[in-house]
């Protein structure tokens, strides 16, 4: 059959990131390249006994279709968990989704028309730039810095571009830099897109998981009047797995959302929700996030030491406090080149240029810290630096 596909399905049949993550589930290979959370730290038996009480108390309801906008007990719960993070918000603005990719992808039907244009930071997360660029978004870069997205920048990218359908950004550690952005600068950012009339939709994935310096208020605790969806998950505080997320917005936006989650699933699994409702209830959720930032703070610790002892000196990387990624730039190199080397010799990571809306910068890469041991950090590394001198040679 010759398929017919619309326009929002991608030309391209070769997905470059599948295929490096592909290459990297060889048990041979150190992969420094996926960004997965370490399994170990799952809370699987306190999983199953919520589960098994959900099961007890609750059997047909949770077996049954829901409301679309997600399990009341569960919202009231995640504006419970905004308000501790500084945003002061209510049940009928919280929507729970299939993971926050759901989230990023809704956004993306709901405000996108071909040829619209999209700010993002520069690099930014892959997925949400395939989302964008399926609804015909052409996505413009914002340059950023070690303190995230340069709010002159964006104020120029505003002045240049007055029609932008809506600014994406990724404040706290972030995907693929790891970089924070500081708290000037976000309230900069909120009132720049505000003044511009320019949603701003904030993905917020990592910010619990800080192991370093202090919590920043999310963009929406700087919004006054709307402006801001933000955009939440439990998959990096609990388990990605089970595929739930959230989104926040002011109630004119929440009415037509639920239309296009309704087209899209319903509702988020209604199980998963109530089982999620009852681990939140029964579970210290700051006492288990803790266990992941003392796990993920020696990760990362770990391989930032590596780096500086193995890499030549011309080597720059970012300091994440939190998250699950380093950012790292080896000039002189060619990152998709270096990848080769590396491949060969059995370490993976995932070269820049995956994560560029615009101009690639050459030598840049991401390394995922927090799915790997110590050792094979150590061996990583060390295999990485050999290939560094072999391109550089
Ligand atoms: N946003 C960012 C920046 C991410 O890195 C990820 C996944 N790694 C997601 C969204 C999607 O996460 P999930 O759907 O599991 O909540």
């Amino acid at each position: 059959m010759k398929f017919r596909y619309s326009e929002s399905v991608p030309k391209r049949t070769d997905n470059p990131t599948a295929a490096i993550l592909k290459a990297a589930a060889d048990p041979q290979v150190i992969s420094f390249g996926g960004g997965l959370p370490a399994p170990e730290l799952f809370p699987v038996a306190e999983m199953k006994a919520a589960c098994d009480r959900v099961f007890d108390h609750n059997g047909q309801q949770v077996l049954q279709y829901a409301e679309t906008l997600g399990y009341p007990k569960l919202r009231r719960q995640i504006v419970d968990m905004m308000q501790k993070r500084g945003v002061q918000t209510d049940v009928p603005n919280v929507a729970v989704v299939t993971g926050s990719q759901q989230a990023i992808d809704l956004v993306g039907r709901m405000l996108i028309n071909p040829g619209d244009i999209v700010l993002t930071e520069d690099p930014t997360y892959l997925a949400a730039i395939d989302v964008f660029k399926t609804y015909g978004a052409h996505l413009v870069g914002v340059e950023m810095d070690e303190a995230g997205m340069r709010p002159e920048a964006l104020a120029q990218a505003l002045e240049r571009y007055p029609e932008t359908k809506f600014i994406y950004t990724i404040p706290n550690f972030q995907n693929p830099t790891g970089r924070t952005m500081t708290a000037d600068r976000r309230a900069q950012i909120v009132k720049l897109a505000a003044q511009a009339q320019v949603p701003l939709v904030e993905d917020d994935p990592y910010g619990a998981i800080r192991y370093a310096g202090t919590n920043l208020p999310p963009l929406k605790h700087y919004d006054q009047d709307g402006t801001v969806i933000s955009i939440s998950s439990f998959s990096k505080i609990l388990a990605p797995g089970l595929r739930m997320g959230w989104l926040v917005a002011e109630q004119s936006f929440m009415e037509k959302f639920v239309q296009l989650k309704q087209n899209a699933d319903l509702h988020t699994d209604n199980l998963t929700q109530y089982i999620v409702a009852d681990f939140l209830d029964n579970v210290d959720l700051d006492q288990h996030i803790k266990k992941i930032t003392d796990v993920y703070r020696h990760r990362a610790e770990l391989m930032l030491s590596q780096i500086d002892q193995y890499f030549p000196a011309s080597v720059r990387h970012s300091q994440p406090e939190g998250g699950m990624f380093i950012w790292v730039e080896v000039p002189g190199t060619d990152a998709d080149e270096l990848l080769k080397v590396c491949l060969k010799n059995n370490v993976a990571f995932v070269p820049g240029s995956a994560f560029f809306a615009g101009k690639v910068q050459p030598g840049t890469f991401r390394l995922n810290f927090s799915n790997m041991d110590d050792e094979q950090i150590r061996t990583g590394i060390q295999r990485m630096a050999k290939a560094i001198q072999t391109v550089l040679a």
